[in-house]
């Protein structure tokens, strides 16, 4: 007996006929993502149109603009640090350089204020409701006239020629005022939640003072993760395999074939460009060197004696069979030197056991060199902890290596601080 007529089966399959006719197609699909990226283009120009100089320079080294992260924090961080280290070398190659000795006795100059006035003047502009953990404070120049008139000359003068860059990070501070109050907004106290900025506006004061290699630092703490790192150094080389030796601190003076910023997003890499007067220049990535043989390493340690211990240093050297001599520098450009593979190791072991070291004296370097494939710990194998105020209280030293050696560097270290105790 044939089967009886049974119209909802037919009615059935007409619906599933329609329904895939309706989806839509693959080449649709991809359509609407394109359109969704020109909308968020449209509703965020992106610096690549914005700064002529600059089209294909911001993302080259970096992801499509669809998909990286951070990227107008980094296009501040970048602009900011880039305009600031323009009049620390104003300062840096003139006589006076304006030095005041602080509480802490350590040296403060009119390059330090003006550079913290300019780059939380920037981030202020563009975000204005994040938070600001910078060395300096204004009180100071609140209380003398002379030392505040040096200060506005240079940052009145501070301009990127690119009318579009400077526009982007609010173009000049309108009064001293402003200048003074730009200053003391970097008073956050830090901690482990939200969107918080660690600045140093010139790391190395010592070095910078002497002649030697100094660093322009910012970095965006996000939830107390470094997240996004930016180093403006002027005396570094532009070429990231230039040789490094003892001789990047000695005379250090920024001329030809100098000045670099170095850059990082977490997850998204590590880069450097050169240091331009107007917009961003083209980025190249980076990365630490592969080092197979740990002897053959170059370490980097601070020229001051006084920052971190050379003969611990000395001792692990040793036990790592390294014959070099080490490369001293001031700065975190020894975070910058062996992220782009010139260097090698960083170590930086404690001469006082009360001292805490200060967030805004790491946390770009750590991000950058963890992009370009290093590991960053203090002298004990910690992770550094950035969440809890303006110091890694719970953090003694800093050790910095590629990844594939880090164990048998922190071993070392370990051995060498165990034989004192
Ligand atoms: P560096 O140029 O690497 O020697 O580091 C410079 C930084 O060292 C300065 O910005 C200071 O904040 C920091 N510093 C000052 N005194 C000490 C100390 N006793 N131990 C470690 N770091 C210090
Ligand atoms: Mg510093």
């Amino acid at each position: 007996m044939p089967p009886p007529f049974a119209p909802y089966k037919y009615f059935f399959f007409a619906l599933v006929i329609v329904a895939i006719s309706l989806l839509p197609s693959p080449s649709l699909l991809s359509r609407s993502a394109v359109r969704l990226a020109q909308l968020k283009q449209h509703l965020y120009p992106s610096p690549a149109i914005a700064l002529q100089k600059s089209s294909s320079a911001f993302f080259s080294a970096n992801k499509s603009i669809a998909t990286m992260a951070y990227e107008k924090e980094l296009e501040t961080a970048l602009l900011a640090v880039q305009r600031a280290t323009l009049l620390t070398k104003s300062v840096f190659s003139s006589h006076s350089k304006g030095t005041l000795t602080k509480s802490d006795a350590s040296p403060v100059t009119i390059g330090d204020f003006g550079a913290q006035a300019l780059i939380i003047a920037s981030i202020k502009h563009v975000f204005p409701e994040d938070e600001v953990v910078g060395e300096e404070d204004a009180d100071d120049l609140r209380a003398n006239d002379s030392l505040r008139d040096l200060v506005w000359d240079l940052v009145s003068a501070a301009k990127l020629e690119d009318r579009a860059a400077e526009d982007r990070i609010g173009g000049p501070i309108k009064s001293k005022d402003a200048m003074l109050e730009a200053i003391d907004n970097g008073n956050s106290a830090g901690g482990r939640k939200g969107r918080i900025w660690a600045l140093d506006p010139i790391d190395g004061t010592k070095g910078f003072l002497r002649g030697g290699q100094y660093a322009v630092c910012l970095a965006l703490l996000v939830d107390g993760v470094p997240t996004v790192g930016v180093l403006g150094c002027p005396n570094l080389p532009i070429d990231d395999k230039a040789t490094l030796d003892s001789s990047i601190s000695a005379d250090a003076d920024s001329g030809e074939g100098k000045g670099v910023l170095f850059s990082a997003v977490k997850g998204e890499g590590a880069s450097s460009r050169p240091l331009s007067k107007a917009g961003l220049q083209e980025p190249k990535k980076i990365s630490m060197k592969p080092l197979t043989d740990i002897s053959q390493a170059t370490f980097c340690e601070s020229v001051e004696a006084g920052h971190s211990s050379h003969g611990d240093q000395a001792s692990i050297a040793l036990k790592l069979g390294i014959t070099k001599a080490s490369v001293r520098m001031d700065s975190q450009a020894k975070y910058a030197s062996i992220a782009r593979g010139a260097g090698d190791l960083y170590l930086r072991l404690p001469v006082s056991k009360s001292y805490e070291e200060k967030i805004w004296d790491h946390a770009a370097g750590v991000v950058i060199v963890q992009e370009a494939g290093g590991e960053v710990t203090d002298a004990h194998g910690k992770p550094l902890d950035f969440g809890i105020g303006r110091t890694l209280k719970e953090n003694k030293g800093v050790i910095a290596a590629p990844k594939a050696v880090f164990p048998k560097v922190i071993e070392v270290v370990k051995e060498v601080l165990g034989a004192k105790q």
